[in-house]
């Protein structure tokens, strides 16, 4: 779909970050793959049995594996392994020393000197942390996406890591499921803008280059419907939802040249997905043609045997060779049974070979093979590990994040004359905001909002009470934090400075490590005293600035109605604090739309602005057998799309190019944007689209396109989007990708729930 708009936004930040790659290797190293083929096939014909399936086996290493001296039998084994051409791939050893110290032992022990692969999971940075993903998302920013994904693999790569495990693109619907934090949100065709941009972030041109690395699209399949949002739980979902909701931002993958594929742990209808023929076989491989390798997500294989689905390892390795899972990861399935599988069944070795070669050919591609040391150069890690250019991209990627969710009054900007009281448990916290999956970043490192007020007020204009203490949660995994649940000692101190300054701005949400992997809550409101905190705070200060810093969206109806303003800023990585600031005061115009639903209680969830009509929609008032909640309604507190800015924006003249379309044809969409406010501003334009009837039920309004423009205070542009076969098609019943015609709607607007529309015909 072509967008254009009439006045154009350019992005030099983001811009710099590409032209950082070699002129020199811009090729598609995809289209040349079979350059290796001849080299991949001699190499094979080389190795024993053992050997290949060495290939296959991964395990997360430490510092202990840089030389020969294991202090236990657990280290000497995987040592031993390592140096005999018996570890194809390892995770979580960075850095250029260590490096180059375990390829130095494999390189210069092992029979056919293989080089390594390094990985490691940089989610959303790597020293230089950028915003949660769920958080990026709202940007709508896909150069912003991009290059926040360029500027981890820089660092990574510097630091002697040629392959990250993400992106993570799981659609999901709960916020209560903990890893929405490593995702875009709820939407498949956002979803798989992002996915390709952060993948290309990622990969780049061609894998060779020491700036890029290879990427990850995960988890396969369906993970994000995990039952009750329930970490690793049972996932239910019907054919419909799988190829139209959770498939698409896959697809999208396998077609931007995604390296990598990982598996999910879930099981899908009764088959875990680690085995899953349909997923791996069918979709994957035979229908997307899809070359790259499949890693098991941590221990899958072997957890086929607690899902019920194999009595034992040696028959969940089987399970799982056959079904397309190239490498595993952690469980030593493979290398403690695939040879005798062989034995046994000689066929296997086909698997075997085929999924050997797509390791290689991920080395090769690399450049592994013309130099195993490439990546990890401690020069380059120096001067590119939290650069000044990097550091810079972090706060632009924390300032698009952040979401206005309420400003009554116009309280924000608030005007830098105002004295203010800076209240909560996260006011002061550098950690909440690094968030979960944090890579290589130091705990507290992050610019906190107590810093950034006083480098935006100054010291003296700026007053701080925690009100409610952090304290060691029981689960210490992370040395967590949790937020108090009983003691109020810190209340008084905190409302005596309610009651003496301008402005209260009140830092609430969620610690680091209150979401993500694990981290899934049945109850997603601000956790411990924070919701007293602030209602006492407000009965004496109406002046309330509510500050969240949170990794999903949470339940915050009493906040929403009384709380005259919202800024939604998320775990917002290195420089949350500063970018916090900026907003603000006004330095920056907010301009984040959501990408998931606010529900107003967790009886609403799962929530999703894509919803189905059902066979009994809402008929008015005074009804009772209707799809509905007798004690809330349908809508969620704050929809998908939504977002406000400190300018107000006019939608008119929505205009098509015809009422009646052809197969063949391209519909223009136009409409006109005014900025009506009295600041410079950012809008996301979004174009949604409704099938009104379809031989699988269709969704009452899917994204179809956006766009972002920035008006000065007055100024109008035109948006046309261009609207082709491929955005009225959807995934039928028999899986096949297809158009009927009929009547369509097309909305366009600032929200999914705030649209302009108008209809067309789709003809035979
Ligand atoms: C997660 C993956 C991750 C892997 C390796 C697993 O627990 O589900 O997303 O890539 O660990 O760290």
């Amino acid at each position: 779909m072509k967008t254009t708009i009439g006045i154009t936004f350019f992005c030099v930040l983001c811009f710099s970050f590409f032209s950082s790659c070699s002129p020199n290797e811009k090729e598609n190293s995809n289209a040349s793959d079979s350059q290796f083929t001849l080299k991949i096939d001699s190499i094979v014909s080389l190795m024993t049995l053992k050997e290949k399936i060495g290939q296959l086996n991964q395990y997360s290493i430490g510092q202990e594996m840089t030389g020969p001296n294991q202090t236990n039998e657990y280290s000497k084994k995987r040592y031993n392994q390592l140096i005999n051409g018996q570890v194809g791939s390892v995770l979580n050893l960075t850095g250029a020393e260590n490096t180059i110290l375990v390829q130095k032992q494999v390189m210069e022990n092992s029979r056919l000197k293989i080089p390594l692969l390094f990985a490691y999971d940089v989610i959303h940075g790597y020293k230089t942390i950028f915003p949660i993903p769920l958080a990026e998302s709202c940007s709508w920013d896909l150069l912003l996406m991009e290059s926040t994904a360029r500027a981890a693999a820089q660092e990574a790569a510097a630091s002697g890591l040629h392959w990250t495990f993400a992106p993570m693109v799981d659609v999901s619907r709960d916020p209560r499921w903990g890893r929405v934090m490593e995702g875009a949100g709820e939407d498949p065709y956002l979803g798989a803008q992002i996915a390709a941009a952060r993948i290309r972030g990622f990969q780049g041109d061609n894998l060779k280059d020491t700036l890029t690395i290879a990427a990850c699209a995960k988890h396969f399949a369906g993970y994000g419907f995990v039952e009750s949002g329930k970490d690793y739980n049972t996932v239910n979902i019907g054919q419909n939802t799988l190829m139209n909701v959770v498939i698409p931002p896959f697809e999208m993958a396998a077609k931007t040249n995604v390296a990598t594929f990982m598996n999910a742990f879930n099981d899908l209808d009764g088959i875990p997905a680690t085995a899953n023929q349909f997923l791996l076989n069918e979709l994957l491989s035979k229908t997307w043609n899809y070359k790259g390798a499949v890693v098991s997500d941590w221990g899958s294989i072997r957890e086929m045997v607690n899902h019920r689905y194999t009595p034992n390892l040696k028959n969940a390795a089987k399970q799982a060779i056959l079904s397309g899972t190239d490498i595993d990861m952690e469980s030593q399935a493979y290398i403690n049974w695939l040879e005798q599988i062989a034995d046994e069944e000689p066929s296997i070795i086909k698997n075997i070979d085929k999924a050997v070669k797509k390791v290689l050919l991920l080395k090769y591609k690399l450049g592994l093979f013309d130099d195993p040391y490439k990546y990890s150069n401690e020069n380059r890690e120096k001067n590119t590990v939290e650069s000044p250019a990097i550091q810079a991209l972090a706060k632009q990627a924390a300032l698009k994040s952040m979401v206005l969710l309420k400003n009554e009054n116009s309280l924000l900007p608030i005007p830098l004359n105002k004295k203010i009281g800076l209240i909560g448990p996260l006011a002061d916290d550098s950690d909440a905001p690094i968030g979960n999956w944090r890579a290589r970043a130091n705990a507290n490192s992050a610019i906190s909002l107590l810093d950034g007020l006083n480098q935006a007020f100054g010291a003296s204009n700026v007053a701080f009470e925690q009100g409610c203490k952090l304290s060691i949660g029981e689960n210490n995994f992370h040395e967590e934090l949790k937020i108090n649940e009983s003691d109020t000692s810190g209340f008084m101190d905190a409302i005596d400075l309610a009651k003496r300054c301008d402005i209260v701005v009140m830092a609430l949400g969620e610690t680091a490590y209150m979401s993500g992997e694990g981290r899934s809550r049945s109850k997603i409101g601000l956790p411990g005293l924070q919701l007293k905190l602030l209602k006492e705070v407000f009965k004496v200060n109406k002046n309330v600035v509510l500050v969240l810093m949170n990794g999903r969206p949470l339940t915050i109806p009493w906040e929403a109605q009384n709380i005259p303003a919202i800024l939604e800023a998320w775990h917002g990585g290195s420089k949350a604090g500063a970018a916090i600031a900026d907003i603000l005061v006004g330095n920056y115009n907010p301009s984040g739309k959501l990408t998931m639903s606010f529900p107003k209680n967790v009886g609403q969830i799962p929530i999703y602005y894509n919803k189905k009509n059902t066979g009994r929609p809402s008929s008015g008032p005074n009804q009772v057998f209707y799809t509905h909640h007798t004690d809330v309604d349908n809508e969620p507190l704050y929809h998908f799309g939504y977002g406000l800015s400190y300018t107000t924006f006019k939608y008119s003249k929505l205009r098509i190019s015809k009422k009646e379309l052809r197969l063949s044809d391209t519909l223009s969409v136009s409409i006109e944007i005014t900025n009506t406010g009295k600041y410079k501003g950012k809008e996301v334009v979004q174009l949604y689209i409704t099938d009104e009837f379809a031989s699988v039920t269709p969704p009452l309004l899917a994204l179809k396109d956006f766009v972002s423009v920035e008006l000065n205070p007055g100024e109008k542009a035109e948006v046309t989007f261009d609207v082709s076969r491929e955005h009225l098609s959807f995934y039928n019943q028999q899986n096949k990708w297809i158009t009927e015609p009929g009547s369509f709607e097309v909305s366009v607007g600032g929200s999914s729930n705030d649209c302009l529309k108008t209809n067309f015909t789709l003809l035979n």
